[in-house]
């Protein structure tokens, strides 16, 4: 046995080994040492190997995934080895020592998990696949809990941002190339050839060209391939679910770093859960499906302006519609999630449930559709989407026939193929319910001649069917002649059995049998007609979760009076009465009103410089126009009284260091990197926030940094921008930024307190209350008197010398100081050449000319 596990252990690489034992998967050594303490079970001792007691544990089969879960989540793989003959097979085989043959069946990873109980039902669960070809990246990525597939084409500079907005559970990539940084699987260099790729999406798809599915580029087909690779590797040879993949750009959606997902909180919270993110507080949709998809849609915000409308209408008509809105809820809130069911029973792994899943889901969805058909002037994705739901008619009778109205998830019992749908089924039933009552008649008649009462037929597994009598009345069954043989004595009673018993308990027993294997090859007869329109049924599910993704949407904005947002195509921003959602429920939640704010950028007022106090309400507001503009291009309604945007290509969002402690590196190194990304990256058509940039490092640096980034901002990326600060001394700059303007938050102080208003007005703050704030933080009065004396010391200093930036009025602007700088390299170097006599030179000395040139460029 050791040898086979040895073997099976090498097999498995880096996985744990789930080997299985009777009912009991067991671990060995390291393993059971691992799987001991992640799931605090007791690690015991068998056997010896090398004169080492050999460490192990196990877990019942029945528990198996609660403990493949935990196992999974803690970051590691399992490879289950199971049985592959039953202990006869291998006594037939090799006599009657022989050891039942053991092979592993599956390999358990993070991204190929399609049960039920591992998953989160509100999220996708993407394994992800990096491919490289021709100087082109390419991801390749799969929900095989759906047989969702999906190509993106993108470039090396967008790649982290895409993972960031996949944020997948597994990401596979090519061992010993740039990619693996990002990978959490590392898969051989042959899995990842373009040509191999091909040819497997053309096998897996049966197919002769891939035309049909878009244009691949060779790193798509790369990225695919690898990916179809790891995926038969971990099913062992078995096809993995796939649906035909859907190739798309990067460029398709709104580019959105790592940094600013973070920052922005958009589908996860800065304390790692979906609660507290943007998603949640605009999530009310009544399926998983519906949930997935809207993730993926605030995710990746469209650049298309048609498809945005299209989605917009669709919310719109269920927003104007609140009849229909409630009751096309109302059905899908009653709806099983068929995407993942269909994916189970593509695995190999569905049950009698499944296929009940999918009668009801598809019966819902034919009931929907019948209702949004009917109605007039619908919007074109209505139209679009109300014939998927309505094409599985004979699908839908057939299971409604074949199957109880609950199926059970366990199939070994039998019992969900309903009665009248298989003449033979019903006959062997009937024999084994005549069989039980002839037994149930017998025990009767038992008792009669016996002339004991307490004479009872018993069921089990050893014995099957068995007379039970008390032991003080067993001795007169106990004769030769009674008419019973005895089988077993126990304390207390004393078990028989009798040859009218036999006869009955054997047709019970083989009818019972007979229908199991009736209904088995029913369900897999079932679901083999269901696999044959699993295209169909998909694209129903996909149909099922946009609408329930517009309606929520559509409920989501009537609850908080949101507004429909206009899009247009110059470069503007203009949102009235904008509020932030997340902020606005916590308040809310607190007792308080939150108070909405405007903000205008046009062309020629793009970059708006935010003053006020802390804790005034800088970040809140920055932030929430962000979201709006996540949620118009996702096409949602937006969180304000009126709003007008221009597309936005890029969002940005970074926040100053002290604020991001949490993340460990050198924080200040952190922002600059960050910062710099964005000046590097944003076009006229991005949108950026800048919260507090600088404040990470001595005053005067922050300053300075502060007002070069605000400057190239203005003058080169030239993009809509809001920058909040606490740096007075840049409202200077919008006397020489034309397209730069001033505002605040506005605070009072009143009776000596501070009111900090959240109210966001024109012009700069007229200080900072920064004291006030302490004192509102609960800061000792005597502290807050000195620091008071402190103050008013250093602003009589400020007067008399100009302040911080005093002196910055004679700076010339970031593009002409830039400019100036180029050319007064450029004079140098001329003068130096004008100095040179070039024949004069020996190679040596016109090397070193060469470098101290090239040093002063
Ligand atoms: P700052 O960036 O100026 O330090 P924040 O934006 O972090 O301030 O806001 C601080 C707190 O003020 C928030 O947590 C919230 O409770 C409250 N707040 C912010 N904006 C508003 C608003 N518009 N209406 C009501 N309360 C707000």
């Amino acid at each position: 046995m050791m040898a086979q596990y040895l073997a099976l252990k090498e097999e498995a690489g880096d996985c744990l080994l789930f080997y299985r034992m009777g009912d009991f998967f067991e671990l060995f050594f390291e393993d059971a040492k691992i799987a001991s303490s992640v799931l605090d079970i007791a690690l015991t001792a068998r056997g010896e190997h090398d004169g080492e007691k050999i460490p192990m544990c196990g877990v019942p089969v029945h528990a198996m995934e609660a403990y493949l879960a935990r196992l999974i989540k803690a970051g590691h793989r399992v490879a289950i080895a199971n049985q592959i003959e039953t202990p006869e097979e291998a006594k037939k085989r090799a006599g009657s020592k022989a050891l039942v043959a053991r092979a592993i069946v599956r390999v358990v990873t993070a991204g190929t998990l399609t049960e039920e109980a591992l998953l989160d039902s509100r999220a996708a669960n993407w394994c992800v696949a990096i491919g490289e070809a021709s100087g082109g990246v390419a991801i390749a990525c799969a929900d095989i809990s759906t047989g969702r597939f999906e190509v993106i084409e993108t470039d090396p500079a967008r790649l982290g941002a895409e993972l960031a907005r996949l944020n997948p559970a597994e990401t596979i990539a090519c061992e010993a190339t740039d990619f693996a940084e990002f990978a959490t699987t590392l898969r051989p260099r042959i899995d990842f050839d373009s040509s191999g790729g091909e040819a497997r999406l053309k096998r897996l798809f049966g197919v002769v060209t891939l035309d049909g599915f878009g244009q691949f580029s060779r790193a798509g087909l790369a990225a695919a391939g690898g990916l179809v690779a790891y995926l038969e590797h971990t099913a062992k040879g078995a096809l993995p679910f796939l649906r035909p993949p859907r190739v798309s750009r990067a460029e398709a959606a709104m580019a959105i770093d790592a940094a600013t997902r973070d920052s922005l909180e958009l589908t996860i919270s800065s304390a790692g859960t979906r609660k507290g993110s943007l998603l949640d507080a605009v999530d009310r949709t009544v399926t998983g499906a519906g949930a997935r998809l809207l993730g993926a849609d605030i995710a990746a915000p469209l650049m298309d302006r048609g498809a945005i409308e299209a989605r917009l209408d669709l919310v719109q008509h269920f927003h104007d519609d609140s009849g229909l809105r409630d009751g096309v809820r109302a059905t899908l809130r009653a709806l099983p999630d068929i995407g993942r069911a269909l994916g189970r029973l593509a695995a190999g792994r569905g049950s009698p449930r499944d296929l009940g899943q999918l009668r009801d889901g598809l019966d819902g969805a034919w009931r929907l559709g019948e209702r949004l058909g009917r109605i007039a002037e619908a919007p074109a994705l209505l139209r679009d989407l109300a014939p998927q739901l309505r094409g599985h008619g004979a699908l839908i009778d057939l299971l409604t026939r074949a199957l109880v109205p609950e199926p059970p998830v366990d199939a070994s019992h039998g019992g969900y193929v309903a009665e009248g749908y298989d003449a033979a089924l019903d006959d062997l039933r009937d024999a084994g319910a005549g069989g039980r009552r002839a037994i149930a008649a017998l025990e009767g008649a038992f008792r009669a001649k016996t002339g004991i009462s307490a004479l009872k037929i018993r069921h089990n597994g050893v014995l099957g069917y068995h007379i039970e009598v008390p032991a003080r009345a067993a001795d007169a069954l106990m004769q030769p002649d009674s008419g019973f043989t005895h089988r077993q004595t126990l304390a207390g009673v004393v078990r028989f059995n009798a040859p009218e018993l036999h006869e009955v308990a054997v047709k019970v027993t083989q009818a019972g049998a007979h229908a199991l294997a009736a209904e088995a090859a029913h369900l897999e007869d079932l679901s083999g007609q269901a696999l044959t329109h699993r295209e169909a049924i998909a694209a129903t599910a996909d149909a099922l979760a946009r609408i329930d993704v517009a309606a929520g949407l559509a409920e989501r904005a009537a609850e908080g009076g949101w507004a429909r947002p206009m899009l247009v195509d110059h470069s503007c921003f203009e949102v009235e009465g904008g509020r932030h959602p997340v902020v606005e429920a916590a308040v809310a939640r607190a007792g308080g009103r939150f108070v909405a704010n405007d903000c205008r950028l046009s062309e020629s007022s793009r970059l708006w410089l935010v003053t006020g106090p802390n804790m005034g309400g800088k970040s809140t507001f920055l932030r929430q126009n962000a979201l709006i503009a996540v949620l118009a291009q996702a096409g949602s309604y937006v969180p304000a009284g009126n709003a007008t945007l221009g597309l936005v290509d890029r969002l940005f969002s970074r926040v100053g260091a002290s604020d991001n402690l949490a993340r460990g590196r050198s924080t200040f190194m952190v922002e600059m990197v960050e910062t710099a990304a964005i000046l590097a990256q944003a076009t006229p058509r991005s949108f950026v926030i800048l919260d507090e940039v600088g404040r990470g490092t001595s005053t005067y640096d922050g300053l300075a940094i502060a007002w070069a980034v605000v400057e190239a901002i203005h003058e080169e990326n030239r993009c809509r921008c809001l920058f909040a600060t606490h740096y007075h001394e840049l409202t200077r700059l919008a006397e020489r930024c034309d397209a730069l303007s001033l505002h605040h938050v506005r605070a009072r102080e009143w009776k000596g307190d501070l009111v900090l208003l959240h109210e966001v007005a024109e012009g700069p703050a007229d200080r900072s209350y920064g004291i006030a704030v302490a004192r509102l933080a609960g800061m000792s009065p005597a502290t807050v008197k000195r620091a008071k004396a402190v103050l008013d010391k250093l602003e009589a200093g400020r007067a008399k010398t100009g302040g911080l930036a005093a002196g910055l009025d004679d700076l010339p602007l970031f593009a002409a100081a830039a400019i100036h700088a180029e050319e007064a390299a450029v004079d140098i170097v001329r003068q130096e050449l004008d100095m040179l006599d070039v024949d004069a030179l020996s190679p040596r000395e016109a090397l070193d000319i060469l470098y101290r040139l090239k040093g002063l460029a």
